[in-house]
């Protein structure tokens, strides 16, 4: 764990493991209940100091702290990719996303303002007022294994220059980036009491930080499962809950199959699917399914898969055994359900090959849940309407896409489909992170992107002057 400026040994140790080949790479400090109490007393001394910190000085340490990313970036990514078993190339991406999200929350530092407000609605007033926004206290990141330097950026980056104290909960599978990255904030030039690193059980440790009355913002990233389970013992606090999806395509028959067909392959097959925007569903309209089909297993059984540091593969491990008898169960559910496996559904070591289904049931699981594996599950469909509701048709909602020229279907369809985010002639899987991120139904709670996550971290506080005097 870390706290007060320093990584702090343990007696007891969360082992961190190599997803490829379930080798031990390196293990940390763990959490007990008293450091729970302990990170809340550092916290409060943190805010204090924060909240009256300029903005432009909190701008300038996440500035730097960007810098410092950008620096060690082939130490970041090497931590990335073994502890959550993408590969290395997708683990660089990830650390020069990092980077622009705190150079991003820098920039959110700077411009976050209030807005006048009028008094003369209801007639003539001599008062004048605004508002302004100040920071919320201490903020519990709660984050999740996939992505464990840039998630932990969209939270700590904006909750630091709002001006509050940061608590971070990393996933225990995959620890070592967000010390490093506490690591890196400290040597940026935050204060020692602005960032402390509880490492242990969700469970344990992450519920008794949720169930604590001196935070006062939850933002948690990962399943709907554990989000449920927060948002029903946080008591009063504000919750971001960034939670899971099954996220769809629909293909037209004007779409350019090979050009779709390449693009899904990247999005359903990136991180092994273990992406919350991953493509799980693609609804091809009935005149071209055919060829789509042939198209992107001819794309898929290229991937090349295997040790996720050599810098060819292209696709690494599940991040661990169970995650591998999920997929498993969902290609045998999907069989069930009238689904043929076009290519993939079998497992080789720690990495479960990449796999179509076409003619699933929307019954099956691979259709209503999250897989979270390199599964895509191909459909027919016949009319406009039929594919909006077929994309609609599950608890989920971050982003869908859609591949057509006409301009009129496309919006119909934006228009139609329930989803934080609609991506026209572009896969769900794309994401910049200045955009505003987040699902509706079981996906999720409020917006990520700096300049959104920000004011989720603040609260308005109002103004008012009169003339009687
Ligand atoms: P989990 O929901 O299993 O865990 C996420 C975090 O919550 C971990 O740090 C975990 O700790 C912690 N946690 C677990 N139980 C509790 C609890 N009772 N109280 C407090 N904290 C708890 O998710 P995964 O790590 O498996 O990540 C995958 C999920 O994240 C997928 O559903 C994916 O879609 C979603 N996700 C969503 C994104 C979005 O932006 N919408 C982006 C990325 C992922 P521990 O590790 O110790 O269990």
């Amino acid at each position: 764990m870390f706290t007060k400026g320093k990584r702090v040994t343990k007696d007891k140790k969360v082992e961190v493991i190599n997803p490829y080949n379930d080798e031990v790479v390196q293990a940390l400090g763990m959490s007990e209940g008293k450091d729970v109490e302990d990170a809340i007393t550092t916290a409060h001394k943190g805010f204090k100091i924060l909240k009256r910190m300029p903005a432009g000085d909190r701008a300038q340490i996440l500035e730097k702290t960007s810098d410092i990313i950008k620096k060690r970036k082939d130490d970041f990514s090497r931590t990335i990719a073994l502890e959550s078993g993408k590969t290395i190339n997708e683990a660089r991406g990830e650390v020069d996303r990092a980077a622009s999200t705190m150079k991003l929350s820098a920039l959110a530092a700077m411009k976050l303002t209030g807005e006048t407000v009028r008094f003369d609605l209801a007639g003539p007033s001599k008062k004048m007022g605004f508002f302004i926004r100040v920071p919320i206290g201490i903020v519990l990141a709660v984050t999740p294994f996939n992505f464990p330097l840039n998630l932990s950026c969209h939270k700590i980056g904006p909750a630091i220059a709002a001006g509050n104290s940061v608590i971070h909960k990393p996933a225990t599978k995959t620890p070592a980036s967000g010390v490093m990255l506490a690591e890196t904030l400290i040597e940026a030039g935050l204060p020692v009491e602005g960032i402390s690193v509880l490492i242990g059980s969700g469970s344990t440790i992450g519920m008794a930080l949720v169930k604590h009355p001196d935070v006062k913002k939850i933002s948690f990233t990962g399943s709907l499962e554990v989000g449920e389970i927060i948002t029903a013992n946080c008591g009063m606090k504000r919750v971001t809950m960034e939670l899971g999806s099954n996220s769809a395509v629909i293909v037209f028959k004007d779409a350019p199959i090979d050009l779709v067909a390449k693009k899904v392959r990247k999005g359903g097959y990136t991180l092994a699917g273990q992406v919350c925007i991953s493509i799980q569903r693609v609804y091809v309209e009935e005149d071209i399914a055919d060829d789509f089909l042939t198209a992107l297993s001819d794309e898929v059984k290229q991937i090349k898969f295997g040790d996720q540091l050599l810098n060819d593969t292209e696709m690494g491990p599940m991040i661990d055994h169970d995650a591998l008898d999920k997929a498993q169960k969902f290609c045998e559910d999907a069989v069930q359900h009238n689904g043929t496996v076009i290519t993939g559904g079998k497992r080789e070591g720690n990495i479960f090959t990449p796999t179509i289904v076409t003619g699933v049931s929307e019954e099956s699981l691979v259709i209503q849940e999250e897989a979270f594996a390199p599964i895509v599950a191909v459909n027919k469909f016949r009319t406009v309407d039929e594919a909006i509701q077929k994309v609609n048709n599950t608890k989920y909602g971050l982003q869908a896409g859609l591949f057509t020229r006409d301009i009129t279907k496309a919006l119909e369809c934006a228009r139609a489909i329930d989803a934080g985010g609609v991506l026209i002639n572009e896969i769900p899987t794309f994401r910049v992170d200045n955009m505003p991120y987040g699902g509706t139904k079981g996906s999720g709670i409020g917006r990520e992107g700096p300049d959104f996550a920000i004011k989720e971290m603040t609260e308005e506080k109002l103004i008012v002057f009169d003339q009687i005097i």
